[in-house]
């Protein structure tokens, strides 16, 4: 593996632009060094786990990885430019004005101060762990947005237009086929839209920086088998840490706080084996907050589990809803979820066809109706009620709320 002692031992000399360049390139190969020996030692990960191969291997493809790490951040760390700027900047204050050289050192202190700010934008825009900022507290600003899979097929996404503020729990719910999936991927930078933008916090979604913005969006998928990758919850947690350059030496401390978060904290040695379907969707849940994802998508997270690990994994959202540092977003056949959030997307055919507070989509029966979606059972229970003169109050969110509402009737 390459060294970076040419750029460590830099600079006696003065700087410039090609320095830079140089720089640049190299720190862009290294990174993709450390991109390339990630992937290998993720999959050796994977086929340890599955006895495929040696540990000796696997540990070849660990330390490769690491050391390319360790290179990588060597260079990013590198004080040559800051230097140059700071030995300039004494050359300049030594220098009386009316000595013959000050306009040259006051034109090298300039263009000294250019290099400078111009590397830190190398680093941040290809350090590839430099973080983004929030630019908003819009969590997610669509526009315009419409995607197809081929050209010659129809349009998947049609013209969606939305905002989700930081803190809320938006329900997507929708016939299968109408394009909520393909949201979601769109949403973590997988597809790319044919037409319009995202913003994630304000920053628009480009192919340039899809891997910084998912810093904020973390999803948590419909199997619960799928999403295991350590061979224990605690490595599980923190496989997603590693692959996200967490300090190990904090990563026990994060793992058991996200762990109790979801109450796995007692089965941090347990192996996959050993869980139920919910509590591998804790354990799913756990790594996103590990992870602190500002933004957590569920996608179906709940249609494989049994009505034990369903309501176990509702709770959960409902009180990360209620913490309110989350915005949520869940992609839900269970009508009875919708009314849990504060918000609900009702997607037919590609279209975003309502976007209000569950009482008001709820409200409109006949619509929810005629494009096949079932009303939550609350919902029905008082449709049923009403149709036969029993005049009960609408609205309950759920079967405790009805029955305090039937309780209420004279
Ligand atoms: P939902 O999640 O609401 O069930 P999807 O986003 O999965 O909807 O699918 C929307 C439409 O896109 C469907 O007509 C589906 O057949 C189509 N589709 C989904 N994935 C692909 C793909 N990989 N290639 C081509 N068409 C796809």
């Amino acid at each position: 593996m390459e060294k970076n002692q040419d750029f460590s031992t830099y600079l006696t000399e003065k700087l410039n632009q090609n320095d830079l360049d140089a720089y640049s390139q190299k720190l862009n190969s290294l990174n993709q060094d450390v991109n390339i020996r990630l992937e290998v030692f993720l999959t050796a990960k994977k086929k340890y786990h599955h006895q495929l191969i040696t540990r000796h291997e696997y540990q070849q493809a660990k330390t490769s990885y690491q050391e390319a790490k360790a290179n990588y951040q060597e260079l990013i760390k590198i004080k040559a430019f800051k230097n140059n700027l700071t030995n300039i900047n004494g050359l300049l204050k030594a220098t009386p004005q009316s000595d013959p050289s000050y306009q040259t050192v006051v034109n090298e202190q300039k263009a000294a101060q250019k290099l400078y700010t111009e590397f830190k934008e190398v680093v941040k825009s290809q350090g590839r762990w430099g973080n983004l900022e929030k630019l908003s507290s819009t969590a997610v600003e669509i526009k315009n947005l419409a995607f197809r899979y081929d050209e010659d097929q129809p349009l998947v996404l049609d013209d969606i237009n939305l905002k989700i503020n930081h803190g809320e729990y938006v329900a997507i719910v929708g016939h299968n086929g109408s394009g909520k999936s393909t949201l979601s991927k769109l949403l973590i930078g997988v597809l790319q839209p044919d037409e319009g933008s995202i913003k994630i916090f304000g920053n628009l979604m480009q192919d340039s920086n899809v891997e910084k913005v998912r810093q904020f969006v973390g999803i948590v998928f419909q199997n619960p088998d799928n999403q295991f990758i350590g061979s224990t919850v605690q490595d599980d947690i923190a496989f997603g840490l590693e692959n996200h350059r967490v300090d190990p030496e904090l990563m026990p401390e994060i793992i058991h706080r996200s762990a109790t978060r979801v109450g796995m904290e007692n089965f941090l040695d347990k192996e996959p084996l050993m869980l139920s379907g919910g509590q591998k969707q804790r354990v799913a849940i756990a790594s996103t907050l590990a992870l602190d994802s500002d933004i957590i998508i569920f996608d179906e997270a709940t249609s494989m589990l049994d009505p034990k690990g369903r309501r176990e994994i509702k709770e959960i959202m409902v009180n990360l809803k209620n913490e309110g540092q989350k915005t949520i977003l869940s992609i839900t056949h269970d009508m009875d979820e919708i009314l849990n959030a504060s918000k609900v997307m009702v997607m037919n055919q590609g279209k975003l066809v309502r976007f209000g507070d569950p009482a008001t989509v709820m409200g409109d029966k006949e619509f929810l109706r005629s494009i096949g979606l079932e009303l939550p059972f609350v919902s029905m229970v008082e449709d049923a009620l009403n149709n036969k003169g029993i005049k009960v109050q609408e609205g309950a969110k759920n079967l405790a709320e009805l029955v305090d509402h039937l309780c209420t009737l004279k």
